[in-house]
């Protein structure tokens, strides 16, 4: 097998990538997701080999044989994290080794290939050096990394496939909090997202699939997010569809769901536990039950309750709902405790205040 750690990229620039006002332009309000950059990096895998060919090429369409493994059993995983733009004029990623690490914890669950982590970084790297112009420099703004990987192999038998294809493809976003300052959840009450021995804690695009009938729910019942209960008792909360949940109490404690296989292990949602310990709050990874969110928004002893995650940092939760109740937490807008965490953390991303957990990771 060839040494993956030390593959070398080919680069085929762009022939006529958007042209520098036109970017501007975008830039200016990318949302999220919208648009994709000039650029992405592709590298092959095959068992026997490895990982190989390992290029920077112009973002376009893949061409896949409709045998094509992943269209027919889902074997699939992706990451998402951010590069910013940093005070000095350099870029910088947040804890991309533990997208690394993720990613290769999704890939054993979907019984795929590792990726070495230094090669992961190396595609992350290049994708940044190739497109680093389309970060945009608006308050808030980021470009978002989408690195993936598929089963590419042209065969309808069910096994774990042989073949791979591990893509990076990259978007600008914009502030997720420009206009919500809080969010409403809807409480599935048909729906999981994941069971014991599932796929939960792997991020595989078919949790999203399956969980997009109770997003669209919540949208129909006047909510902007699904929130999910085990599936086992059908009591516990355990996230939204793509974010971590926390809740913050009037004797300054902190509390999430803890990390069981049937939740994301969120890096922001670890981050901000960390930010909360070194601030001295009592952390508790322990499960909540829809009742006693209930009954502590209605005694006032839970003060916030927020939803965390890279692509939208820090969101407050105002109100919750569900078939025949509906209740609202502390004064329905950001808390302080959201609003802290928040700003401390966005600091360190940007490189504007110390990083004393060494997350930020320069690009050169
Ligand atoms: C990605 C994701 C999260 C958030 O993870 P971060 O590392 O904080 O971005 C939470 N829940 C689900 C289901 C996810 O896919």
């Amino acid at each position: 097998m060839e040494d993956a750690t030390t593959l070398d990229f080919a680069f085929q620039p762009h022939a006529s990538p958007v042209p520098a006002d036109v970017r501007a332009g975008l830039l200016a309000n990318p949302g999220f997701g919208k648009t994709i950059t000039d650029h992405m990096v592709v590298i092959n895998y095959a068992e026997g080999r490895g990982w190989h060919d390992a290029r920077v090429v112009p973002y376009g369409p893949l061409s896949i044989s409709p045998a094509c493994a992943v269209l027919h059993y889902a074997q699939e995983i992706f990451e998402g994290l951010k590069a910013y733009r940093l005070p000095d004029g350099g870029a910088a990623l947040f804890r991309p080794e533990a997208n690394a690490r993720r990613f290769n914890e999704s890939a054993d669950r979907m019984a795929m290939p590792r990726i070495p982590e230094a090669l992961f970084l190396a595609a992350l790297h290049q994708m940044v050096r190739a497109d680093g112009a389309w970060i945009p420099e608006i308050e808030g703004g980021s470009l978002y990394l989408r690195p993936f990987m598929f089963a590419s192999e042209n065969f309808l038998g069910v096994k774990p496939a042989s073949e791979f294809l591990f893509i990076v493809i990259a978007s600008p976003a914009g502030s997720y909090f420009k206009d919500a300052d809080s969010v409403t959840l809807w409480v599935s009450e048909h729906y999981t997202r994941a069971a014991p021995g599932g796929t939960g804690a792997a991020k595989c695009g078919g949790n999203y699939a399956s969980s997009l009938i109770a997003q669209a729910e919540a949208i129909r019942e006047g909510c902007h997010q699904v929130v999910f209960l085990d599936a086992a008792e059908r009591k516990w909360v355990e996230e939204l569809g793509g974010m971590n949940v926390m809740f913050a109490f009037d004797d300054g404690s902190i509390q999430t769901p803890p990390l069981g296989g049937t939740i994301l292990p969120g890096i922001t949602r670890d981050s901000l536990l960390t930010l909360a310990r070194d601030a001295g709050f009592t952390v508790r990874e322990e499960p909540y039950s829809i009742d006693q969110w209930q009954a502590d928004a209605a005694s006032g002893r839970l003060r916030e309750a927020f939803a965390c995650g890279t692509a939208a940092v820090v969101t407050p939760i105002g109100k919750v709902r569900g078939r025949g109740f509906e209740f609202s937490i502390g004064n329905q807008g950001p808390g302080l405790v959201a609003q802290k965490f928040k700003d401390q953390l966005v600091a360190i991303q940007r490189g504007r205040a110390p990083d004393p957990h060494g997350w930020l990771h320069r690009l050169s």
